[in-house]
């Protein structure tokens, strides 16, 4: 073997042997988080890792640092092809893959082109960090680091390009190897044998040394970005873990500390390539809260780094300890209690395995110390965040997990979410939010209506969900109106559940009471299930959320539809027809505004546009933001029942969005929305010029009747 070979296999064995203890290590933390199925579905997985991974959507979904980082991704694909030779030819200078011929041209042209690409991308990429300085970007403890791993991929780049600039000029060695931006540099810059094995050694020890500080940086996600995305959920958006709470052996509920997130938690921490643009799109941190959803990841990925190797070192002991009462005083220790809650013999095993600079790590409190308890309150579990993020993290079902613990386990709210424990407790006695309501007088809206309840006649082809709001509220209240006029011009035979309905637990779902949430939902589903409800449609996309995509949870199973679906579906059977005389009278100009749980949640856009549309007379403005980007009203995630006491309020961020469409209505699909939107225009000093109406009243307005 030549010298250079042996001296290659020597570096590349201890690259080899370092870079997998580290990434062994990593994936060995994996399994301290509790398990979850995420292999399911395959084929729908590679469609999306596909898409999302190779393909680059969602990044894509930048217009400017979109086709940079796009470029610089598909180029270090090609560039692996590059990297393996590199090692082939470091065993044995005469190894390539020339043997491939034509498609080994290809490569090679490419190489030379993504060659090119990337050193433009980094630099164009240093120029944004560093002289533009993108908001998002700046990231304070991170600046040094950014700044050397884009110096890092412009050094492999260029000494790869130089080491082929060198072959060209040394004349070319392998006869597939096609190369034009090398030879036109080869023309200026005469490199010889020397340089190439300069270059050559550089561009090979670069890598190695890449591949080994990435699992200790937060390129990471160079490796973990994909497998990220292939198990991502497939699921519904923000699909919440339901948890037995008929199981004795269950203790803890919610996410007390990393080992209550399962193993998919830790890989979105390790991926998080800390781009900043779930930050850049969050309505609490847009409006000034503490919230960041990006730190919120980072948050739990440092607790992971700090506390995993402690759970590591604990869960070895207990592997090789040979007495059975140690086994178990270490298991009592893995249980994730802190270290005021051992027994003696926890105690002891906990101060003879951790020094007490480990111990005081391990007495850390993941939300407190890591993660903030305010910015866990601010969320509007909008979904923006999960939408944006170009690798498919999960901070909703995380951000609802550690509010379960402080709700459930500890009882912890902080001023804005004071009003809670009360909203609870109305839920639990009288099903509805909202204090001074009765649930008897649920269906007190349809006096002079002729409606009739599920009890008073079960025969029926459509069940009415009418909702807390719809059924207290008095704004909503002319919304659930509206949409039964229409319904009963329509000739539908629907019910409502009327005294028999309870909230659907939404509101305790997503401010972490899971508890009550459960027990509202095993209610409704008895209810419904008794009555043999096969089709539902609601007017609130809260309710239609949870009815439709937590309800199979629980053993309910309904075709579940928003009202604007509804509607759409009645107009195009032409059970329902627009007057066209008396929609002209309304010549208007109308801002529509996307709820968060019917866009994001359920992908429906087109349904309330298409009605809107289809009335003569009325031009539809979609404001700065809409559909998938559109901002949240702020009413999400039990934040109607909470107070908003820091930034900009989020309603009247909102309203002013979507008055500077110049529209003279706004046109809402939610009461929740509605509610938010209505305050909003009242703060702008507007309600007199602007309206704010629900897509049933105007299509009401705008129908015919017989
Ligand atoms: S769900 Fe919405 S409010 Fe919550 S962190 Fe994500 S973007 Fe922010
Ligand atoms: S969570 Fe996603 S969008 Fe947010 S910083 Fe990390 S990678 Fe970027």
């Amino acid at each position: 073997m030549e010298t250079k070979s042996t001296l290659f296999l020597f570096v590349l064995a201890i690259a080899g042997g370092i870079f997998a203890k580290n990434a062994g290590r990593l994936v060995r933390y994996l399994s301290f988080g509790k398990t979850e199925n995420r292999v399911d579905s395959l084929f729908a997985r590679i469609k999306q890792t596909l898409l999302v991974g190779f393909a680059q959507t969602k990044i894509l979904r930048d217009k400017v640092a979109g086709p940079i980082h796009a470029g610089i991704f598909w180029g270090f694909l090609i560039l692996l092809f590059s990297a393996a030779e590199g090692v082939l030819e470091g065993l044995n200078p005469a190894w390539s893959f020339n043997f491939l011929g034509p498609i080994y041209s290809g490569i090679t042209v490419l190489t030379d082109i993504f060659c090119l690409m990337i050193i433009l991308g980094t630099a164009l990429s240093l120029w944004r960090r560093y002289v533009t300085k993108v908001k998002r970007l700046q990231v304070e403890h991170e600046k040094v680091e950014a700044g050397l791993i884009l110096l890092t991929i412009f050094s492999i780049v260029t000494s790869l390009l130089l080491q082929n600039t060198a072959r060209v000029g040394m004349g070319e060695d392998f006869s597939w190897a096609v190369r034009p931006v090398a030879s036109t540099l080869a023309s200026i810059l005469p490199l010889g044998h020397v340089s190439f094995e300069i270059f050559w050694w550089l561009h090979m020890l670069l890598i190695f040394s890449f591949t080994n500080y990435l699992p200790f940086s937060k390129h990471l996600h160079v490796l973990t970005s994909i497998p990220n995305v292939f198990f991502s959920n497939l699921g519904p958006v923000n699909q919440l873990e339901k948890i037995d709470f008929e199981n004795e052996n269950l203790t803890r509920y919610g996410v007390n500390d990393i080992e209550d997130f399962t193993w998919k938690t830790f890989l979105d921490s390790y991926t998080c390539t800390h781009c900043g643009r779930c930050t850049s799109v969050c309505p609490a941190n847009q409006t000034g809260k503490v919230l960041d959803p990006r730190m919120v990841i980072i948050g739990i990925h440092d607790r992971v780094i700090e506390k995993a190797p402690l759970i590591d070192k604990i869960t070895d002991y207990k592997k090789n300890a040979s007495r059975e009462n140690i086994r178990n005083a270490a298991d009592g220790i893995l249980s994730g209690k802190s270290s005021g809650d051992f027994d003696k013999n926890e105690s002891e095993l906990f101060t003879i395995l951790l020094n007490e600079e480990e111990q005081s790590i391990w007495n850390k409190k993941l939300i407190g110390d890591y993660v903030s308890p305010d910015a866990l309150w601010a969320c509007t579990t909008c979904g923006a965040c999960m939408e944006e993020c170009p690798v498919n993290i999960e901070h909703v079902p995380a951000i609802v997990g550690m509010r379960r613990s402080m709700v459930m386990m500890e009882s912890s709210f902080n001023e804005e979410s004071a009003l809670l424990p009360d909203i609870y407790g109305n839920m639990e006695t009288n099903s509805v939010p909202w204090g001074g309501f009765s649930e008897q007088d649920r269906a007190l809206w349809t006096e002079g209506m002729d409606i009739k309840t599920a009890a008073e006649d079960p025969e029926m082809d459509v069940l009415f969900w009418v909702g807390c709001a719809g059924s207290f509220d008095d704004r909503a209240k002319k919304t659930t109106k509206a949409f039964a006029e229409l319904m009963q011009l329509s000739n539908i035979n629907f019910r409502i559940l009327g005294t028999e309905e309870r909230c659907t637990g939404d509101p305790a779902r997503r401010s972490g009471n899971e508890y009550l949430a459960t027990m509202l939902t095993t209610m409704n589903v008895e209810t419904m299930n008794a009555y043999n409800v096969k089709t539902i449609v609601t007017t609130c996309p809260h309710c239609f959320n949870t009815l439709k995509n937590d309800y199979p949870q629980f053993g309910g199973h309904y075709e579940v539809m928003h009202h604007t679906q509804y509607i759409k579906e009645l107009i195009d059977s032409g059970r329902l027809s627009i007057d066209a005389d008396k929609a002209s009278l309304s010549k208007n100009a109308i801002a529509y505004h996307d709820s968060c749980y019917l866009g994001r949640y359920n992908e429906e856009y087109e349904a309330p546009r298409a009605l809107l549309e289809n009335v003569p007379g009325l031009s539809v403005l979609e404001p700065a933001r809409s559909k998938d980007r559109g901002l949240c009203c702020g009413a999400g995630g039990g934040r109607m029942f909470m107070e908003e006491m820091v930034g900009d309020r989020v309603n009247i961020t909102r309203t002013n969005e979507l008055l500077e469409t110049g529209a003279s209505t706004i046109a809402v699909n939610c009461p929740f929305c509605s509610t938010m939107i209505t305050d909003g225009v009242k703060a702008a000093d507007r309600i007199d010029q602007v309206q704010v109406k629900d897509i049933s009243e105007i299509l009401l307005e705008s129908v015919k009747r017989n």
